[in-house]
């Protein structure tokens, strides 16, 4: 048969992770991006982009943690590379404080990220309103940057991206044989899925170049996230709430949330406000589907409903996104040998 055309439909993390996965673990397909936006607007570009795991309740704990680390040691790797800069990926230090000592204290993900361990006493003396805290080090993704990077990379390798809003997936059928949907929040109207909902998030990305460390409440709402050139601060964690325009009220109790924890931040310029739609779901929906129409079959991939935690698990996620398109490619495989018998 000839090479397979694989479709990936999303040009956020998602779906440009899912295509290079696709296009290193099978050389022989012709990859095409298909998206209705591009870098630097789609909820991928607003995001902080910490690699501190959200938790999915429909999905094994075991699995979680196992995109966590590839995602962990793929872009580790990356932030000790020459590439580190361009890539926007860089190791930051910090600290996850609560008010209350959490019922676990030893989360999931603890021994994947660097140094985990109990704050100090002295060290909690910063926080005059948190009695327990965690120290670790982690990686941050400066979000369009990396977004860039993974756009530069598809492209050399001969990846076509264009722009398109597909209505239905099923449009797609006379032209690529496989689909894979990476369309984020955007699979609520494309394939109505009524169990992906939107939890908005709105930040500010800040210039403040002296804060070194990360500081997030254990609540996650209130977290500060210093990346290569910018800051974010946030947050907000709205189910259910569509609206992408920034709410003047909001920034304003964003900003003295963050100043109450990192008070030099009253000096910061150059604020900026974002909001994206977090793509929630009890679970990621990473599975095969097989659609078909008058006989005619079109076989679907499935990468959507990461949450507030797309940037912790893409890589491990499109591995396993790759993954089902190679059983996808041997099952074409297998009916065309079967209709030359
Ligand atoms: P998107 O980035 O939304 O990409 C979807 C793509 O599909 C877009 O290109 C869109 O144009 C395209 N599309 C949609 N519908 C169609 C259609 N019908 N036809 C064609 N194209 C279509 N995660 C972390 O791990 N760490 C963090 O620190 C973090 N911070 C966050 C802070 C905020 C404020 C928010 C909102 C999110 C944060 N997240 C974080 C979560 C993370 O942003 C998401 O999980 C991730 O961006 C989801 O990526 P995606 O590619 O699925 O979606």
């Amino acid at each position: 048969m000839a090479a397979p055309k694989v479709a990936v439909v999303g040009a956020g993390v998602i779906g440009l992770s899912t295509a290079l996965c696709i296009v290193e673990t099978c050389p022989s397909c012709s990859v095409t991006v298909l998206s209705e936006q591009f870098s630097p607007n789609t909820t991928s570009d607003v995001a902080a982009g910490m690699l501190i795991p959200h938790t999915y309740p429909g999905t094994p704990i075991h699995v979680q943690k196992q995109w966590f680390k590839e995602t962990f040691t793929y872009l580790f790797a990356i932030s000790n590379s020459a590439e580190a800069s361009e890539a926007g990926i860089h190791l930051v230090s910090g600290w996850q404080i609560f008010k209350n000592t959490p019922k676990e204290e030893l989360p999931f993900w603890s021994d994947v990220v660097l140094g985990f361990r109990p704050m100090s006493e002295a060290e909690l003396q910063k926080f005059p309103q948190h009695q327990f805290g965690q120290a670790f080090t982690t990686l941050k993704c400066d979000c369009p940057p990396y977004l860039l990077w993974l756009e530069k990379r598809l492209k050399a390798t001969g990846v076509q991206m264009y722009t398109r809003k597909v209505a239905d997936l099923w449009e797609l059928h006379s032209e690529y044989n496989i689909v894979v949907n990476c369309t984020g929040i955007g699979a609520h109207q494309l394939v109505g899925d009524k169990k992906l909902f939107p939890v908005r998030g709105q930040v500010l990305k800040v210039h403040a170049p002296w804060v070194k460390n990360f500081i997030r409440d254990g609540d996650g709402i209130t977290y500060i996230y210093p990346g290569i050139h910018r800051i974010t601060i946030g947050g907000t964690r709205e189910k259910e709430n569509w609206n992408l325009s920034p709410d003047p009220g909001t920034t304003k109790d964003i900003f003295d949330r963050c100043c109450s924890l990192e008070p030099s931040l009253q000096g910061a310029q150059d604020i900026k406000v974002k909001v994206g739609l977090r793509p929630s779901r009890q679970c990621v929906r990473l599975q095969r589907e097989v659609l078909s129409q008058g006989g005619v079959k079109l076989l679907v991939v499935h990468n959507y409903g990461h949450g507030a935690g797309g940037f912790s698990v893409h890589r491990g996620t499109a591995k396993e996104a790759a993954r089902l398109v190679r059983e996808c490619i041997a099952a074409l495989q297998g009916a065309s040998s079967r209709a030359k018998l």
